[in-house]
């Protein structure tokens, strides 16, 4: 109770928003209000659940969740995406990739809400595979980016080992800050914030190294929608994925309203297995990519070239067989140069000294 009375004056500009879209009008618009307003009720009950639940999110907690069988994660995410929805007012999209972790989210969402939007992000260097799949689903928007990722490598340059390395390799060679570059090469007085020493040879290297890729070719496209249209995202993180999925969802749960972008991540609690369940149990279609990849996103991106998996360098090499034409290109834009800097020998033996960032 105390909590609703909180909420009131939310409550307040709540009831002046309907009474704007239904005019003080007769029966029929204070039917539409009521249930509106039980909705809105519902939503806040939720919420309160919630933020309780936030003041206690630990690991412990995201780990019993992610124990949960998966008929429970799929009521959770649900009561996720039925809050999200609520409290924007129906003003959202689901952020779709084309990959299989996206396609779960938009069956869940539309199962719910059939008409929601999709909005795919055509960086120019997705695999065709995942082109063609996303152009067969139903009411897809596509974005895209003003510049092309060959123009972001020659002005900024490449995305190599992780995003957090290649901002600092950046900023130690364009920064006009003393200090700043100090603290890249050296870290602070407690030794923090510095590039670490097996990726410093990368700054006297012949090529161009930095993190603004991502902000080019996806965050600039997106921002510029969600502004344009209103429309805030649904997306298919989940924190077993990365340790910062994982200390995002700490910070925020699954759904964040009280940030600068309001955002639902309401698989956060899921795996890959479950993943893999839930697209079985409903047969959904998945791209032809995963006959031969585990993960999908950028070709040609380097962000995790040092790791001698699926993700890292041998990705380059199936690519030879798989896409030789891609690979071509890969080739001519200097990709592969860029890779064999960070893998010098074609031996798994001869680069585990990478393995570690
Ligand atoms: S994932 Fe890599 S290639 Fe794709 S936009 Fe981000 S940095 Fe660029």
């Amino acid at each position: 109770m105390l909590y609703c009375f909180f909420r009131l004056p939310v409550f307040a500009r709540w009831h002046s928003h309907i009474t704007a879209i239904c005019p003080a009008g007769g029966f029929f618009g204070t039917v539409r209000t009521l249930a509106e307003y039980i909705a809105f009720f519902i939503g806040e009950v939720m919420k309160s659940n919630l933020i309780i639940s936030s003041s206690v999110r630990s690991i412990a907690q995201l780990s019993r969740l992610q124990g949960l069988p998966l008929q429970q994660k799929i009521n959770l995410s649900q009561r996720r995406i039925q809050q999200f929805n609520i409290e924007q007012r129906g003003k959202v999209y689901v952020s779709f990739s084309g990959g299989k972790d996206s396609t779960v989210l938009l069956h869940l969402v539309r199962s719910m809400y059939p008409n929601t939007q999709a909005v795919f992000l055509d960086t120019g260097v997705e695999y065709p595979e995942i082109v063609s799949f996303v152009n067969k689903v139903e009411n897809v928007i596509t974005l895209r980016p003003k510049m092309a990722f060959k123009k972001v490598l020659e002005t900024y340059g490449f995305p190599m080992v992780s995003k957090e390395v290649s901002q600092k390799i950046y900023e130690i060679q364009h920064t006009n800050s003393d200090k700043l570059r100090n603290k890249r090469l050296n870290g602070d007085q407690n030794g923090n914030g510095k590039l670490a020493e097996k990726w410093k040879y990368l700054i006297s290297e012949d090529i161009k190294i930095s993190h603004n890729c991502c902000n080019i070719l996806k965050k600039t496209p997106a921002k510029k929608y969600e502004k344009e249209s209103g429309n805030h995202p649904y997306i298919g993180d989940m924190a077993a994925e990365s340790r910062l999925r994982k200390t995002n969802w700490l910070l925020n749960g699954c759904n964040s309203f009280k940030t600068q972008r309001p955002t639902s991540r309401p698989l956060s609690f899921w795996n890959e297995t479950d993943i893999w369940k839930y697209i079985t149990l409903n047969s959904l279609e998945v791209s032809d990519i995963y006959k031969t990849e585990a993960r999908t996103g950028c070709m040609y991106c380097l962000f995790g070239c040092q790791f001698d998996d699926t993700d890292g360098a041998r990705r380059f090499d199936r690519m030879k067989t798989t896409h030789p034409k891609h690979y071509a290109a890969a080739e001519k834009m200097g990709i592969i140069s860029a890779l064999n800097l960070i893998r010098p020998v074609p031996d798994s033996q001869a680069y585990f000294y990478f393995a570690e960032t």
